[in-house]
């Protein structure tokens, strides 16, 4: 139990290692994809400013330009003029609007590059945002209407501001920055570009690295779902065998030490003078070594079954004739402290039965019956024909068998564990034989039961004669 935990814990540590280490992998893919991404647009973008510097015959900014020239002179002069500070303040606010206005709503560079785009076969909308970072009005001196921190910052740390900020920003793409200046304003603006559908395009790029990671994913799950479960079954069956082993041992000494004791009680003369008392004790041996011979007949029988086929020696007989037989003489043996009653409708059935392996095969459930059950056994035997099939139910009284014992009592060496195994002796092939031999004979063996209410056991045979 404390070995299985340890699998289990490892299994599912190693597991869980590999999903953080696969997420982590995929997170990594998809951060580099996604710059990726930015960095192509921004190549891209550079080559587009480049191509319209050369090629076109405006950069983009004539309309700005002009309006802003014509707007500046006169807030210039206005803006120089005011005293009050609070004034002061509302008419940068005034300008900065106007400005931010007119160099998002005029310039005409974003329809120049979206054909750009378009031209090379890129994605061609994209929503545009110009930020801007600094803005001065120029008379005879200076009046910064607008400076953000940024730009200060780039200011201190290079008063000739040569270096755009970084290329790329996290979800947009900066394309360039630009200086707009005439006599009266100078104006440093950013220029970006993002795109909504980026997202998709990264995830898609992605999309084989994740496939390829769930599916790892899967394989070593799987993979560990069937080893745990062999190596669990591989238990079991080791368990069972070293059972059957202890159970084979007690099985075997039993009729042999009464044997030997046997032996040993014809040695004393007291009893060798007296018949009846011979005469008993050499029933007694005759008896146990007919027990024992059994016994070993059994074993080396399901032994030999794993190598060959099962050979059945089939002949043509009334089942209910067969059924009266096998009962008389369990009667007769090892049942007769059981009430037994037969019930049959076969309807004068004739099927095809190895008439050995079928009597062992009801005398093992007979048996059963007898062996567990804690009062007076009473056992019902029913038979019938049903379609092309003959029916056979054996039902007892006896100490019934729990749901998930039920599920293995036909596997070789299985004994249900709540039984006390000096109290019901056995070696936990009775049933496995009993559904080998019913399957040989191509039908099958069910059980139901419930523990202290007793068990049906069912044997379905073929009758298609
Ligand atoms: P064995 O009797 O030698 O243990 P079997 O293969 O005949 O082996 O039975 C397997 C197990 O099924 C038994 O150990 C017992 O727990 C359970 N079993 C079989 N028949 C009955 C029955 N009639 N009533 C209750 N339990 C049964």
């Amino acid at each position: 139990m404390k070995n299985r935990n340890t699998v289990l814990i490892l299994g599912i540590s190693s597991i869980l290692i590999l999903i953080s280490i696969q997420v982590f992998i995929i997170m990594g893919v998809w951060k580099q994809k996604n710059e990726m991404f930015a960095l192509r647009y921004s190549m891209l973008s550079k080559d587009a400013l480049t191509f319209i510097s050369r090629r076109m015959p405006t950069d983009g900014f004539d309309t700005v330009r002009f309006l802003l020239t014509k707007y500046s002179e006169q807030a210039n002069k206005e803006l120089h003029a005011i005293k009050d500070k609070k004034e002061l303040i509302e008419k940068k606010k005034d300008i900065l609007d106007y400005f931010t206005k007119v160099v998002t709503q005029e310039q005409d560079l974003s329809g120049m590059l979206s054909s750009y785009f378009e031209r090379r076969g890129f994605e061609k909308n994209f929503n545009y945002s110009i930020v801007i970072n600094n803005l001065e009005m120029i008379n005879n001196d200076t009046i910064v209407v607008y400076r953000s921190e940024d730009f200060a910052n780039r200011l201190s740390a290079d008063r000739n501001i040569k270096s755009p900020p970084s290329e790329v920003s996290r979800s947009k793409i900066l394309v360039n920055w630009f200086i707009e200046e005439d006599n009266n304003y100078r104006l440093v603006f950013d220029y970006f570009i993002d795109f909504s559908d980026k997202q998709r395009v990264v995830w898609e790029e992605t999309s084989l690295s994740l496939a390829m990671a769930i599916l790892s994913i899967l394989i070593v799950v799987i993979i560990f779902i069937i080893t745990y479960r062999n190596l669990m079954e591989e238990r079991r069956l080791s368990n069972l065998k070293t059972d059957f082993i202890n159970n084979m041992t007690h099985e075997l000494k039993t009729p042999l030490s009464t044997i030997t004791v046997a032996g040993k009680t014809l040695e004393m003369p007291q009893i060798r003078s007296n018949d009846a008392k011979i005469l008993e004790t050499a029933k007694l041996i005759g008896k146990q070594s007919i027990h024992l011979n059994q016994l070993i007949n059994m074993i080396l029988e399901i032994s030999m079954w794993e190598r060959t086929q099962f050979q059945l020696d089939k002949k043509i007989v009334k089942i209910e004739d067969i059924m009266n037989d096998v009962v008389d003489s369990f009667k007769s043996g090892g049942g007769n402290n059981a009430s037994i009653n037969q019930k049959y409708n076969f309807k004068g059935a004739e099927i095809d039965l190895d008439v050995v392996y079928f009597t062992t095969l009801i005398n093992n459930l007979l048996s059963n019956a007898v062996k567990y059950s804690d009062k007076e056994p009473i056992i019902n035997i029913e038979g019938f024909t049903e379609g092309n099939t003959v029916c056979i139910k054996v039902v007892d009284n006896g100490i019934g068998i729990n749901r998930i014992d039920q599920k293995h009592i036909f596997d070789k060496f299985y004994r249900a564990s709540t039984g006390n195994i000096h109290k019901f002796k056995g070696l936990g092939l009775g049933l496995y034989y009993v559904k080998k031999i019913a399957e040989a004979h191509g039908g099958d063996v069910t059980v139901s039961s419930r523990p202290g209410k007793g068990s049906t056991f069912t044997i379905i045979l073929p009758n298609n004669l």
